[in-house]
């Protein structure tokens, strides 16, 4: 029997969820991870099999779109295991089917994933790409190799996967690419959004004020090239939309600390230990592994929880730049909720 959707105290559905489905990465961006990082035990992450169970169980309460994010979630050993069981997921179902099976990656292992990941019925791919330059990326990933994502977003395409390219806007690191970086991805038909730096992450410098760059400053920069027009194309989540009018390309600006852009959420996330945070900038957080793991053949319990949960998603984040002593920071790293 289908089960009742999820609705928020502020009447909104819920029928997006995030999934980080590993804290490891193969780079370590330097607003997102620490040089040297602990990474979690292997026994608190949720297995692919109580993965499976939980997104399951969301899919039947109504979420329509799951992405799945991490860390890297291509690194996760067996992640195809994974892929492929959401996959059977996609379209119409008894207990209730999701429209979108989608990740976000850095990149670096497209090439090897690519094909399996379109077979599982993944249409579209967001990519992390914040430079075309070979030193400017070294210095960012701390790890990563250029080539290897360019060569993993060929892969993509070749695969037939919709690319979107996610660059944070990083003062003093990228803000003289911005043009290079649209025309880049105007030319290889890829959509681009520009990502503000969130104050994520205990890093002793949370706040992040030495690299925050206002997309509207982003947005001047382009506008000074190219006529733009906002396309009110709002997903529930924080992008806004522009049109290149001479190119036809279609740009993003993800405004999370300048605008407040909550009172159309749809969406909740999952780490990979199973802690459900309602909302990105709140603390709130429910314990979705312990009904996992406590009864392993009854959905019952894990449904009770994420309900309960979902009572109490608040209306919207704290985050302010303006509050410098107390800015509403939250104090995990973007790769334990996958932004
Ligand atoms: N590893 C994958 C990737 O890089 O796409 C997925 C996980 S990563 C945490 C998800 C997104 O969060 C990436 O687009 C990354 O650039 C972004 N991100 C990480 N730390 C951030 C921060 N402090 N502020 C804004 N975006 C951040
Ligand atoms: Fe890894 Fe993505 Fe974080 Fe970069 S942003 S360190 S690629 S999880």
């Amino acid at each position: 029997m289908p089960c009742a959707p999820l609705i928020d105290p502020f009447a909104r559905p819920i029928t997006y969820l995030r999934v980080s489905v590993t804290d490891r990465c193969d780079f370590r961006c330097v607003y997102c991870m620490a040089e040297e990082m602990t990474f979690l035990p292997k026994a608190d992450l949720l297995s692919h099999e109580e993965l499976t169970r939980m997104c399951g169980a969301f899919v039947d309460l109504g979420v329509k779109k799951l992405r799945i994010t991490g860390g890297e979630p291509l690194v996760r050993r067996d992640i195809m295991t994974f892929f492929e069981a959401m996959g059977r997921r996609l379209g119409a179902h008894p207990g209730g089917g999701l429209d979108e099976l989608t990740l976000t990656t850095n990149g670096s292992q497209l090439r090897r994933f690519a094909k399996q990941l379109a077979d599982c019925g993944v249409k579209r791919v967001n990519v992390s790409l914040d430079t075309l330059d070979d030193a400017k990326f070294a210095a960012i990933t701390r790890r990563g190799r250029l080539a290897q994502v360019l060569d993993g977003i060929d892969a993509a395409q070749e695969a037939g996967l919709r690319v979107k390219i996610n660059v944070v806007a990083l003062k003093g690191a990228n803000d003289d690419e911005i043009i290079p970086l649209a025309e880049w991805c105007g030319s290889r038909g890829m959509d681009l959004t520009f990502i503000e730096v969130m104050p994520m992450g205990d890093l002793g410098n949370e706040d992040r004020l030495d690299q925050f760059l206002p997309v509207s400053e982003v947005r001047e920069t382009l506008a000074a090239r190219w006529r733009l027009t906002d396309i009110p194309l709002r997903t529930g989540g924080p992008a806004r939309y522009v049109r290149v009018e001479e190119t036809g390309q279609r740009i993003g600006f993800i405004t999370p600390l300048t605008h407040n852009f909550c009172e159309g959420c749809n969406r909740v996330r999952v780490t990979c230990t199973g802690t459900l945070y309602m909302c990105l900038g709140q603390n709130d957080q429910a314990d979705l592994r312990a009904p996992l793991r406590e009864h392993p053949t009854d959905d019952a319990p894990l449904i009770a929880e994420i309900r309960r949960a979902i009572a109490r998603k608040p209306k919207g984040h704290d985050f302010d730049y303006s509050r410098r002593e107390d800015f509403g920071a939250v104090a995990r790293h973007m790769s334990v909720t996958g932004g």
